[in-house]
């Protein structure tokens, strides 16, 4: 039973007594309705304005402070072309299901065939209709507060999406899509979004990031740096890829040292450009020794296209980290490493789709050693940047935490930051994890906060979740007493983990 204001009685139990009847509505006396038990329990509406926000002081630092921060979503992938064309999307499919891994994952999962997820062939109403279908069965799956957060803040719907919902809610969103507000840079208003930063390669013209400042948007929509294809010496396509980028370099590649001028040239325009942060997707640290010569035939037999050992590539990746570390110090760029995934584990899939299609996870690397290593080399030298660590294994959260106190060196506040919760820990028990690891070894006052690492437009209630996650943790902190009452303070922190440090941290402008 549901009172309208989220109260709810659950059950009113007579207390029977011996020698009343089993009924007990004979012979009701004042005493035994004195003594009938009514158990009365707040049962929460499902994602209402208070959702995650368990205390008062939770709801008052979240309503009053975290929700009216901008938004500074220092990594992404969106694709800037969609940004400067400001994107009309054809339906809710193309936007939902357009590239969206995690819920091809989940169909999968559910018994959906291919031809669902990422079929040329099935119409858009088809693909809805069977992530609808999934849809029930996400409870608990962050997917299931994604869906109904994004349905709530980008198009006003409250209702829960199911095959019996589908249609409605497949049209009122399609009919919103048509409407200039709608539109990519429409979402990006709605969202209050300051400042997006995109994942670029170095061949990249930046054509669009141009064409977006030049057309006077006021979101501003920076480059991000993300040289790994230059990285990745075993793969069958370095050889073609150096070639590419001596031709954007207008210069001839023809050793080690050639490439890293080729990417020095890149580097100057990109900061030109705006840039002010790299990213490198890693799987492990590397620590490998190596000398210049050991690379520059390591280089050589790569351009060859001649195969090379284990050791070789460690060594190779080992050095191009360094180096590229080198060039964001001397930029004052700020970089960052997202390591621990094992990807493209279905061979059969990753032939038919390709990378980036739902077929990755967590790997187990013991990365600890190597990252104090090359940390450690870049410290010595006077050249490590600052440093953003992204762990996808969560059984690391603690090694990373305490790994930022060993290179803090009092030039700015949190020079060394642990990414938030990424890919799979971003999500309620992930995004708390990474938050707790970070409070009890390091600073969270500090944190640069949350970034949506995604390319959807619709991933910006993402920011909204943290908030009301980070608000909760410390509202349920008050009311244990175990911080103090001190709204003040906890106002500024809140501020400053929604927005102010990252402006601060980061200096794009
Ligand atoms: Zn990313």
């Amino acid at each position: 039973m549901d009172n309208g204001c989220g109260l709810a009685v659950i059950r009113a139990l007579p207390f029977v007594q011996p020698g009343l009847d089993a009924v007990g509505n004979k012979k009701q006396t004042l005493d035994t309705i004195h003594q009938t038990k009514t158990y009365l329990i707040f049962m929460k509406k499902f994602m209402d304005d208070n959702f995650l926000l368990e205390t008062t002081t939770a709801q008052e630092l979240f309503h009053n402070h975290a929700s009216k921060m901008p938004i500074i979503d220092y990594h992404c992938h969106l694709i800037p072309e969609m940004v400067a064309s400001d994107h009309q999307f054809s339906s809710i499919t193309e936007l939902w299901l357009g590239g969206d891994h995690y819920k091809w994952r989940a169909m999968r999962t559910n018994g959906v065939g291919e031809r669902f997820c990422t079929g040329k062939d099935t119409s858009d109403w088809e693909k809805f209709e069977k992530w609808a279908e999934t849809v029930p069965y996400t409870f608990r799956n962050p997917l299931y507060h994604w869906t109904h957060l994004e349905l709530k803040t980008a198009f006003g719907i409250t209702k829960l999406l199911s095959p019996k919902t589908a249609r409605e809610i497949f049209e009122e969103c399609n009919e919103k899509l048509r409407l200039p507000e709608y539109t990519a840079r429409g979402f990006m208003r709605r969202y209050n979004v300051e400042c997006v930063c995109t994942t670029d390669d170095p061949v990249d013209d930046l054509r669009f990031h141009k064409q977006t400042a030049e057309s006077g948007f006021e979101v501003k929509m920076i480059p991000a740096w993300r040289p790994d294809k230059a990285m990745n010496i075993e793969k069958p396509e370095f050889a073609a890829y150096v070639k590419q980028l001596a031709e954007v370099a207008d210069m001839e590649i023809k050793s080690f040292k050639d490439m890293v001028d080729a990417l020095q040239k890149r580097h100057d325009f990109f900061h030109a450009n705006g840039c002010r942060l790299s990213d490198h997707g890693i799987e492990e640290f590397y620590d490998e020794p190596y000398t210049d010569s050991q690379i520059d035939i390591i280089f050589s037999k790569a351009l060859r296209g001649q195969s090379l050992s284990i050791l070789e590539t460690r060594q190779y990746k080992h050095c191009f980290l360094h180096v590229m570390a080198e060039m964001d110090h001397a930029s004052n760029w700020t970089q960052q490493y997202h390591y621990g995934a094992i990807r493209d584990n279905n061979s059969l899939m990753f032939k038919q789709l390709g990378p980036d299609t739902g077929f990755d996870s967590i790997g187990e690397f013991t990365t600890a050693r190597a990252m104090s290593t090359f940390l450690n080399e870049l410290n010595e030298k006077g050249k490590l940047t600052r440093t953003i660590l992204y762990t996808l294994n969560p059984c690391a959260n603690e090694v990373i935490a305490t790994m930022l106190g060993n290179f803090q060196d009092g030039s700015c506040p949190g020079k060394i930051q642990f990414g938030s919760g990424w890919w799979f820990n971003d999500q309620l028990d992930g995004m708390t994890r990474q938050m707790n690891a970070l409070s009890v070894l390091g600073l969270l006052s500090r944190f640069v906060g949350m970034l949506t690492d995604s390319r959807s437009f619709l991933s910006y209630p993402r920011h909204e979740y943290f908030r009301r996650l980070l608000c909760n943790l410390l509202g349920n902190d008050v009311e244990k007493g175990l911080l103090p009452d001190d709204m003040e303070s906890l106002a500024r922190m809140v501020e400053d983990i929604s927005y102010n440090n990252a402006k601060n941290y980061f200096k794009f402008y």
